[in-house]
């Protein structure tokens, strides 16, 4: 089973939820792999500490024009849907931090005057935690803003993905990253938190869970610290609470450290363990 947690801002918890979720479920699943897709920030490996010994490229081919084949077509740019290549003046222009590496214009050259040349975007890290979770994390280079490929890569990195339980700790936000982040999913955990920017972004995760077809609950992190609007929506639009956690210094403090919500709080396994049935009879009913 493939759980997602994904959340529609950053800071509202859903790592120390991952974390937490992952540390429960090693003790009792066969395998269990963790991907930590938020490759802009990741921060997993803080908590769960893996003992990194795999290390990969993340390459994508950019096309690279030969000025003295190319006749100023245009047939490049034509194709090209993200405006990466552009004739002007004469001259063809590739913009590589626009490029999507898709190789149409290549495909598309009457004079065979592209080639691609591998444009390294980040890395893929990878190892075991002294718990047996198969870890691994993608990491996008500062300055490069093509986060998708970086994470497409990481899902499909070994055999992590085909794990009895699979983690995926989303990127926050509702855009293409998180899309690729949560797509394959069974189960998607929103981790939110009771105020009016957390029901905001939750609305929009929400819509996205939706738009997707993706079965979701809500845990409400940080309970107590706003309003009760969040409760609201989620009983107005049929969306399962699967949890509360209250706002307490204690475990605040314990994150900053670098502990999990498990080494702070360990009740919290119980409570985990509930919740892991709660998604698999609704992952269940979902299908
Ligand atoms: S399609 Fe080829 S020949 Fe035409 S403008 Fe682009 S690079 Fe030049
Ligand atoms: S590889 Fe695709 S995205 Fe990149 S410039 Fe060519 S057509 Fe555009």
């Amino acid at each position: 089973m493939i759980i997602a947690i994904a959340s529609g801002k950053g800071g509202t918890g859903k790592t120390t939820i991952a974390t937490a979720l992952a540390q429960t479920l090693s003790e009792r699943e066969k395998s269990i792999s963790f991907l930590d897709c938020d490759v802009e920030a990741p921060n997993a490996h803080i908590f769960l500490k893996p003992n990194f010994t795999e290390k990969k490229d993340v390459e994508m081919l950019i096309p690279d024009v030969d000025d003295d084949l190319c006749n100023g077509c245009g047939r490049c740019a034509e194709v090209c849907q993200f405006h990466a290549i552009v004739v002007l003046g004469g001259q063809t222009l590739v913009f590589p931090e626009m490029c999507h590496g898709c190789g149409s214009c290549t495909l598309v050259c009457p004079e065979n005057a592209i080639t691609e040349i591998p444009q390294v975007l980040g890395a893929l890290k990878g190892g075991l935690t002294s718990e047996g979770i198969n870890f691994a994390h993608g990491l996008l280079n500062v300055g490069e803003p093509m986060a998708v490929p970086v994470i497409t890569k990481l899902k499909k990195w070994d055999e992590r993905i085909s794990a009895e339980v699979v983690i995926v700790d989303s990127p926050p936000g509702a855009s293409c990253p998180v899309v690729e982040s949560l797509h394959g999913s069974d189960f998607i955990i929103l981790v939110t938190e009771p105020t009016p920017f957390g029901l905001h972004d939750l609305g929009q995760a929400y819509q996205l869970t939706k738009e997707i077809n993706i079965p979701a609950g809500v845990i409400i992190n940080r309970d107590g610290v706003g309003d009760k609007k969040v409760g609201v929506y989620c009983e107005e639009n049929d969306i399962p609470v699967l949890m509360r956690i209250p706002l307490e210094r204690e475990i605040g403090q314990g994150i900053a450290q670098g502990k999990t919500l498990l080494e702070i709080r360990p009740k919290y396994k119980k409570e985990f363990l509930n919740l892991y049935t709660k998604i698999q009879e609704l992952a269940g009913d979902a299908r």
